[in-house]
């Protein structure tokens, strides 16, 4: 079940995102796989995560967008479609494929969905994606070499099994199912084998207990962990076909939560970067790492890889992803998950996609 997003404690929604205007003729990078823009005034950078001179920008609608084919080019990256409203362009070069579609927000990076802060545009004939989409999110996933900010050296991991307590998470009361239990054993099959990989594992919980949101990163940011992995169980309401797995990271600054842009849902975009906006770039790799290892091992349906402002992912100092492995709200979905078998296929999923991750990191930091 998805976790809430913050409540009014939190600073206020703004429409227009904090993008900061772009800035040309600045010098060309050295070693630069990507541009990158500059620090907005008086504030550090949300995702010091990239080097290079930024692309000019063009403002729409409050957002920052830049050329598609002149970024990805620059990640060896080129098309030979001619964008159009609503149709899609696809980027391919150095083993990549990326497809981008006008107007809409889903896309599909190396076989995997993956849903953008803002939808790419088409003007001029040209196709447009926001600036934050691909120097926080695209850029990094094709080319975490050109990352500028180190990842933390990843020794110590975090895993947080998902409500627990009076908080039984999504539940399934015909198959008398309770997501807190299949979080935490999950959670503890996982443990082992990241254990055997050499890394240190630490659990936010280790028993049925109710841990507040907020108290979980606190958790992680106290023990110094170097990747933060929240399981869950998914469910919706009046449904029972929706089916599938998905992982979130947390919102970069000045975008939206995926589920903000459904009728009636308000703008939560946020004008200042969250402590965790640092790892934006490393958020990205993990997600797509840990996402695509999973659904290998376990064949579900690929619900994507989103943004969310997740309480359990605010304030967190290092890279952290929440996973929402099946729906128990589905019964067919749920019987898999009730069984050994298949929690043990995610935690083998998951394990692997910990190792995918940690070989996107600069070689000196692997335990
Ligand atoms: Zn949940």
């Amino acid at each position: 079940m998805e976790l809430p997003s913050d409540g009014p404690s939190l600073p206020p929604a703004v429409a227009v995102p904090a993008i900061p205007p772009p800035i040309s003729g600045l010098p060309p990078g050295v070693n630069a796989p990507f541009p990158r823009s500059p620090a907005a005034p008086n504030q550090r950078p949300s995702s010091p995560s990239v080097v290079g001179p930024a692309l000019p920008g063009q403002r729409i609608n409050g957002t920052d967008y830049v050329d598609a084919a002149a970024f990805f080019a620059r990640l060896g990256l080129s098309t030979t479609t001619t964008p159009a409203r609503g149709s899609r362009t696809t980027f391919q070069g150095g083993g990549n494929r990326l497809d981008l579609t006008a107007d809409e927000r889903d896309a599909t990076l190396n076989g995997l969905h993956l849903v953008l802060g803002q939808p790419p545009v088409v003007r001029a004939r040209s196709l447009l994606v926001s600036r934050t989409d691909a120097e926080h999110l695209l850029g990094p996933v094709l080319a975490p070499a050109g990352i500028a900010v180190p990842p933390p050296a990843l020794r110590v991991i975090a895993l947080d099994p998902g409500h627990g307590g009076q908080d039984a998470g999504a539940v399934n009361a015909a198959l008398g199912i309770f997501e807190k239990t299949f979080a935490l054993e999950v959670a503890q099959r996982l443990k082992p084998l990241l254990e055997a990989k050499g890394y240190q594992v630490v659990m936010t919980r280790n028993d049925d207990r109710f841990i507040p949101l907020p108290e979980r990163p606190a958790f992680a940011k106290a023990r110094h962990t170097d990747l933060f992995i929240s399981i869950h169980f998914n469910s919706v309401s009046n449904d029972t076909r929706t089916n599938g797995t998905e992982i979130y990271t947390f919102a970069p600054q000045g975008q939206r939560s995926v589920d903000s842009w459904s009728a009636g849902a308000r703008d939560d975009a946020e004008l200042k970067a969250d402590a965790s906006n640092r790892f934006d770039a490393w958020n990205a790799v993990a997600a797509h790492a840990i996402h695509g290892a999973l659904l290998a091992q376990v064949g579900t349906a690929d619900r994507g890889q989103k943004i969310r402002h997740l309480a359990v992912l605010r304030g967190l100092d290092c890279p952290g992803v929440l996973v929402e492995c099946a729906f128990l709200s589905n019964d067919a979905e749920a019987r898999k998950a009730a069984t050994t078998a298949f929690r043990q296929k995610i935690a083998e999923g998951l394990a692997a996609g910990v190792a995918a991750y940690a070989a996107q990191l600069p070689a000196a930091k692997q335990p």
